[in-house]
């Protein structure tokens, strides 16, 4: 037990490397954790989160990101907001005001220039002709315009026990001008409480919101579960609920950690994948498949 950082996707491996060597060398979680996200932010082979994210049905990258502090519990959040090159860092800084915590779209990119965040076009050559491709799948009826999406969302924990959560992403694949999903959403896409733990989500924003499910999986560690029976109760739960209700449910994925450095993840989806790095241990990537965890 001691530090610890977990991320969702594959696609977090070099980041969560780096941000567990800073870990490691007695650096702080909230540096870790936005150094994780924005190795992420800044490549653009991974077409859902920040530079090449995909865009939105106008042919628009438009980001949307959150941030929490769980020793002050203090969050920001951004959405829709277009060419800064690191929603993370624009949500961190949110974070820090004491009003104005979340900001979408021109008054988010506003702010960000004025606080000397980078600006850049996120539309890359590869998104663009991804999103021509999908334009004409989808009036050739061939494809669903919401396929294509993964958010990538981190939690991590330091020497001094601080919790951070944090996401990053483009949302769903051509969704409507100004849409935002969980991911910027504090309780659905992420939470983090110092006390306990923190959690992050990823998967269909419309479905994650309906559960705060993020919230619930630290609620459920705060009660006493270990992460790994939080996230369980929390994405079955949510699942059940939402398949008694509504008849069914969208991809619910969740991964957390207390504030020992205990982790958890689950799953309703056949296959998701995340990076986990422990005090004392090599970054490992994992995947839950039928509802097992297994090490890759
Ligand atoms: N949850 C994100 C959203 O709905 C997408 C994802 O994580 O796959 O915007």
């Amino acid at each position: 037990m001691g530090w610890g950082i977990i991320s969702t996707w594959e696609m977090a491996h070099e980041g969560t490397k780096k941000g567990a060597s800073i870990l490691k060398n007695g650096g702080k979680a909230p540096e870790a954790v936005t150094e994780a996200i924005k190795e992420v932010e800044n490549n653009p082979e991974y077409v859902s989160v920040g530079f090449g994210g995909l865009p939105n049905e106008n042919g628009d990258v438009e980001l949307d990101a959150g941030y929490m502090n769980g020793d002050t519990l203090s969050a920001g959040m951004t959405g829709a907001v277009k060419n800064i090159k690191n929603p993370v860092i624009l949500a961190k800084n949110l974070s820090e005001e004491r009003f104005n915590i979340f900001l979408t779209g021109k008054g988010a990119e506003k702010y960000a220039l004025e606080k000397g965040l980078e600006k850049r076009n996120m539309l890359t050559e590869k998104s663009e002709n991804e999103y021509k491709r999908r334009v004409e799948d989808v009036s050739k009826k061939l494809l669903s315009p919401y396929e294509g999406h993964d958010t990538v969302g981190v939690v991590a924990v330091d020497n001094f026990s601080t919790v951070i959560a944090a996401t990053s992403t483009s949302g769903l694949f051509m969704k409507k001008e100004g849409r935002l999903g969980d991911s910027p959403v504090i309780g659905s896409g992420f939470y983090a409480d110092s006390d306990t733990g923190g959690a992050v989500a990823t998967g269909l924003g419309e479905d994650l919101m309906k559960g705060c499910i993020s919230y619930e999986t630290v609620r459920l560690m705060k009660e006493g579960k270990k992460p790994q029976e939080a996230a369980e109760i929390a994405v079955k739960n949510l699942d059940k609920k939402l398949t008694d209700k509504r008849g069914k449910s969208g991809d619910i994925s969740v991964v957390c950690m207390n504030r020992y450095g205990e982790w958890g993840a689950f799953s309703n989806t056949r296959e998701f994948k995340f990076v986990v790095c422990c005090e004392g241990k090599e970054p490992e990537i994992y995947k839950i498949e039928d509802y097992k965890v297994i090490k890759i």
